[in-house]
């Protein structure tokens, strides 16, 4: 276990060793850079010394070993913190470097999980004696799919009505809302969702709902500065929306400094197998099971600015998004559940202490850190406001209080907008 470690430390160490400068171009962002030269954001900002993710024209990164390549060079590599099961597609790709507006008549290969794959542009003359043919019959040519651009939050696809948010922030949970004969058939995709920073990208998403209004929750991927793109495939039409991003608040970046008992377990050599638990859990894609708005885990207010915020965490450690809001409270104070769902871990961990992590259903996921006492068990199914824990100080934390983590397909969003609300 040791000799891993230090093996993996000496990798990430080899990572940041001095590289290629590059002088940033018009349209550059830290995570295009750090794309296409296969680093992590993390890298970018501590070799480059950087307090915020704004870049301007002109301005020399330094990046690492190898020549320096410029965001354009398309080459999405697996992070080796988030690997990618889904290969982005080439539609995708096309987006990364164009998002807005994306030009229609695209080539694309018919997905093969698909149901509304067009058949009529298969028009191979079937012989009569021949029953599968594969190894004789020339390869099947791109189907070409019109892809409309919409703009504004209303619009219809394949006489589905379409309704969008006006407009999104970093860090927001949102709906796409389906409605009309048809809606519950509509294949979603969020093709602006690409590169190391985003959980599970390129996924088609199936709408649930009910009574001819069906949704399919939305996240805008903390870190993300460019528009929300959705594309919406019903029967043979595919048309994608645009929703604008405000631009990011950008806070400082918090410096805290953990005592070193509690920066330690940063280190830990359990982290990498607790990071992999809940990773696993969340590709959890189950019905939507909650019917009732939710509801705050404590009564007290969470910190302001507290979800989304930049931190360093030791001196000279790399900035992370602190990923959930945090509740301060007195030790022993019932945490309830945020809204039904099952309980898929229960335990105690080195970095997120006490957890309970609760599966809504529909790809929504709530987590709780820090607790002093677990009081649900995995498997076990739990109502809106049901006590789940007490409120403690264990993992990597320096005092008592929840972390409240709603993370929609494994991304965070802000907790605070989905409180009493019955979402999406
Ligand atoms: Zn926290």
């Amino acid at each position: 276990m040791m000799k891993a470690t230090s093996f993996a430390l000496a990798l990430s160490l080899s990572l940041l060793g001095l590289g290629g400068a590059y002088t940033v171009q018009k349209g550059d962002t830290l995570y295009s850079l750090a794309r296409a030269n296969n680093l992590k954001v993390e890298d970018l900002r501590r070799l480059n010394n950087l307090s915020s993710d704004a870049l301007a024209v002109g301005q020399v990164l330094r990046l690492s070993a190898g020549e320096a390549r410029p965001p354009a060079a398309n080459t999405a590599t697996p992070s080796p913190i988030k690997p990618n099961p889904v290969p982005p597609k080439s539609v995708a790709s096309s987006a990364a470097t164009k998002p807005l507006p994306a030009p229609s008549g695209f080539t694309l290969t018919p997905p093969t999980s698909t149901p509304r794959t067009p058949t009529t542009s298969t028009p191979t003359p079937a012989p009569p004696k021949a029953v599968s043919a594969a190894p004789e019959s020339p390869p099947k040519p791109p189907v070409t799919v019109p892809i409309t651009v919409r703009t504004g939050s209303r619009f219809e696809v394949g006489g589905v009505g379409v309704t969008l948010p006006e407009q999104l922030g970093m860090g927001d949970a949102f709906s796409v809302r389906l409605t009309g004969p048809g809606a519950q058939s509509a294949a979603v995709r969020f093709p602006s969702e690409l590169g190391e920073d985003v959980r599970q990208p390129g996924e088609t998403l199936t709408p649930s709902g009910a009574a001819g209004v069906y949704v399919v929750p939305g996240r805008v991927v903390l870190g993300k500065t460019t528009p929300v793109i959705v594309e919406i495939a019903v029967g043979g039409e595919v048309v994608r929306g645009i929703i604008p991003l405000r631009p990011k608040p950008g806070g400082p970046v918090v410096k805290l400094h953990l005592s070193p008992t509690v920066a330690a377990k940063l280190t830990d050599p359990g982290k990498a197998a607790e990071d992999a638990l809940v990773n696993k859990a969340y590709l959890n894609r189950g019905q939507p099971v909650w019917t009732r708005p939710f509801a705050a885990a404590v009564p007290n207010p969470p910190i302001p600015g507290s979800f989304g915020q930049s931190r360093t965490y030791t001196s000279g450690s790399p900035v992370a998004y602190h990923y959930g809001a945090d509740y301060p409270a007195k030790l022993g104070t019932p945490i309830h559940a945020v809204n039904d769902g099952t309980v898929v871990i229960a335990g105690t961990y080195p970095v997120r202490g006490g957890l309970v992590m609760i599966d809504h259903g529909g790809g929504v996921s709530s987590l709780y850190f820090h607790q002093s006492r677990i009081l649900v068990k995995v498997g076990q199914a739990v109502k809106r406001g049901d006590v789940i824990g007490q409120v403690g100080t264990t993992g990597l934390s320096e005092g008592p209080h929840l972390h409240l983590e709603i993370r929609v397909r494994g991304e965070a969003t802000q907790p605070a907008d989905w409180i009493n609300r019955l979402w999406p």
